[in-house]
């Protein structure tokens, strides 16, 4: 599945789940950027071993939303009990308190503290700096237009960026930034949850469509557009929608920059 070697200078992408909804053949959102940042936690458990998985130091949340969360108790397992540097997770004050008042809670899981998590090995960070810089790469989040603390993540290493739009509806600051980028951006992986037709729905619920991205991606011209987070059960129709120029995702691919 991977190819190219650690040593070089690019910056490496794998896509280890991006779906919308977990049906067979997609999982949800985990993206592996460089085997040791991971973006989501939504399918990293499942798809990695456990010597890759204690190779990942930083976890970055876009949102709290069970899509992009539900693998985290099985990689804080893998990770934490194991690994001597432990595990840094990352996300805005509202995920961080969802995570540890809602899913960490002692009802749908044990606390981090009856985990035995609370020595350090585990620790659940509120990004307070809009740019973060971790083993080479800058991250920068960006308020994302979806669930109350929900994040777009820019990750950039030396010249080259790469954004992950997160789950959000069409937003002006998250384009604007980009194209201030301009063609050091080189993949831009954006969500594309509902097909054209569902335009209404995918605002009202703080998502896009190909149609909404397309409108959005004319003012660029040396990046790649990925379409991510298809829902499972419109996926056909949404790659239909995919205009010429743009790419899509579903899970294993692996890029690199
Ligand atoms: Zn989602
Ligand atoms: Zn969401």
């Amino acid at each position: 599945m991977l190819n190219g070697s650690d040593g070089g200078k690019g910056m490496k992408i794998r896509i280890l789940g991006c779906s919308g909804a977990v049906a067979k053949g997609y999982n949800t959102t985990s993206i592996l950027v460089n085997d040791n940042v991971l973006v989501d936690a939504g399918s990293a458990a499942s798809e990695l071993d456990f010597t890759q998985l204690r190779m990942i130091g930083n976890i970055f949340l876009t949102h709290a939303h069970i899509d992009h969360i539900k693998e985290l108790p099985f990689i804080l397992d893998a990770i934490c009990s194991q690994s001597s540097a432990g595990l840094d997770i990352w996300g805005s004050a509202i995920t961080i308190e969802a995570l540890r008042e809602h899913f960490f809670n002692g009802l749908l899981w044990p606390t981090l503290e009856q985990l035995g998590l609370d020595s350090g090995k585990c620790r659940f960070n509120v990004m307070t700096e809009e740019i973060m810089e971790i083993d080479g790469l800058k991250v920068k989040s960006i308020d994302a237009l979806h669930s109350p603390g929900a994040y777009s993540y820019i990750i950039s290493q030396s010249d080259k960026h790469v954004i992950f739009s997160g789950d959000t509806s069409c937003n002006k600051a998250l384009f604007d930034e980009a194209l201030s980028l301009s063609d050091g951006l080189k993949l831009f992986f954006v969500e594309a949850s509902f097909p054209d037709s569902m335009n209404d729905i995918a605002g009202l619920s703080g998502h896009m469509t190909p149609e909404i991205i397309h409108s959005e991606m004319k003012h660029f011209k040396d990046t790649r557009f990925i379409a991510y987070h298809i829902k499972p059960r419109f996926f056909e129709e949404v790659l239909k929608d995919i205009p010429e120029g743009m790419e899509y995702i579903k899970g294993g691919e692996v890029f690199e920059v």
